[in-house]
């Protein structure tokens, strides 16, 4: 069974884990080795035993620790071609050890099949997975500008799921960030409001999923619960109130069920 957690989610960072047996792996890791180090220790792993690590794309909030562990425990780093050229450029992060694949990439890590697709982002390239394991299937998709058929043909299905759930659009507008922030944020390679990643939600509700955490919460532009209430509403308005919502706090290691 896998088992996943978020140990960083969030502007300031983002890294998942996942494990099937001895077959451990992260997605991103756009916070220090020593960070995610730590926090590996304290559901009792470790970098020493992960696997690989797949990257969704090149900012520093999911690439920033990629450098130092690449360098210090040798590990595969999968990430598209296209991020990969942008990261190299900016001098940030090159290494022996990375694997760069072009948008859909399939591969295999022991018990756990990984499968990417396409999200529209202000990135050189995104990308989401579907991790596979003895028939169970989890999702995850972040920095999402909008939701694609890609992204809802690819979720379907999943019975876990880890969406984006970044801003409320009444507090982003009314808020403090500048206005080219706010329409980078706003616009289709953005990132996904509360209430369309509760659509997506409902959307995944209605073929299977039975718990989605929400991820990659902006600090200034959303809050908790008021993400939570808004996929907890829609769910339960149409009938999916037994579809578990949970959501990723930034610094916080939070089990994925
Ligand atoms: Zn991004
Ligand atoms: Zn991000």
């Amino acid at each position: 069974m896998i088992e996943a957690y978020t140990l960083f989610s969030g502007s300031s960072g983002n890294c998942i884990y996942i494990k099937n047996g001895e077959d451990e792996i992260l997605i991103d890791a756009g916070k220090s080795a020593g960070a995610i180090e730590k926090a590996l220790s304290l559901i009792g792993s470790s970098l020493r035993r992960i696997s690989a690590i797949f990257v969704t794309h090149e900012h520093s909030d999911h690439t920033s620790g990629l450098e130092i562990i690449s360098k210090k425990y040798q590990i595969p780093i999968h990430i598209t071609a296209p991020s990969y050229t942008r990261v190299a450029y900016n001098g940030s992060f090159t290494s022996r050890f990375a694997i760069s694949h072009e948008v859909h990439y399939e591969h295999r890590v022991g018990s756990l099949s990984l499968r990417s697709f396409e999200i529209p982002h202000d990135s050189a390239q995104n990308v989401g997975y579907i991790i596979e394991c003895e028939g169970e299937r989890l999702g995850i998709a972040t920095d999402m500008g909008h939701i694609t058929e890609e992204i809802k043909c690819s979720l379907c299905g999943c019975k876990t799921a880890i969406i984006e759930s970044n801003h409320d659009k009444f507090l982003l507008v009314a808020g403090p960030y500048p206005e080219f922030l706010k329409h980078r944020i706003l616009a289709d390679t953005g990132h996904l409001a509360n209430e369309d990643s509760a659509e997506l939600s409902l959307f995944l509700a209605k073929n299977g999923t039975e718990s989605i955490t929400l991820a990659h919460l902006s600090k200034e532009n959303n809050a908790p619960e008021i993400a939570f209430s808004a996929h907890r509403d829609a769910l339960d308005r149409h009938g999916y109130a037994s579809v578990d919502v949970n959501v990723a706090r930034p610094a916080e290691i939070v089990r994925v069920k």
